[in-house]
């Protein structure tokens, strides 16, 4: 039990240290160097808790990959196709959010994603 409240905390922890918006097998690399014997599935798992908690946001992008954002403080997303990195984007679009007002939703978060090329890729 004690075991697996620490490879918990390991994903998390792992989760909450980077920008990357990493998937699940991602994160999975960064915890194995700790913990060789943990499963995908477990990692998994414990990214899928954090999200229905609302400590974390999951994105899937336009070709069907998912990545895990433990910032859950609105913003949105720009996505590579060439490279397949999620970079954060921070502007909130105050007309969207008007339409939305408009259609009489109270708006507590939003997120778009862009994808396109990055920078780097366009090099
Ligand atoms: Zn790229
Ligand atoms: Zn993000």
């Amino acid at each position: 039990m004690k075991r697996h409240s620490r490879q918990r905390d390991a994903v998390r922890n792992a989760l909450c240290s980077v920008k990357s918006h990493p998937t699940a097998s991602a994160v999975y690399d960064m915890v194995r160097a700790e913990f060789p014997n943990i499963s995908l599935a477990t990692v998994y798992r414990n990214l899928s808790e954090m999200y229905d908690e609302g400590n974390a946001v999951m994105l899937t992008t336009v070709s069907g990959s998912v990545h895990f954002d433990a910032d859950t403080s609105p913003h949105s997303h720009l996505y590579c196709n060439k490279c397949g990195g999620v970079t954060d984007v921070y502007p909130d679009l105050p007309d969207l959010r008007k339409a939305a007002e408009d259609k009489g939703y109270e708006v507590t978060n939003y997120s778009l994603m862009y994808s396109g090329v990055c920078e780097n890729c366009r090099k």
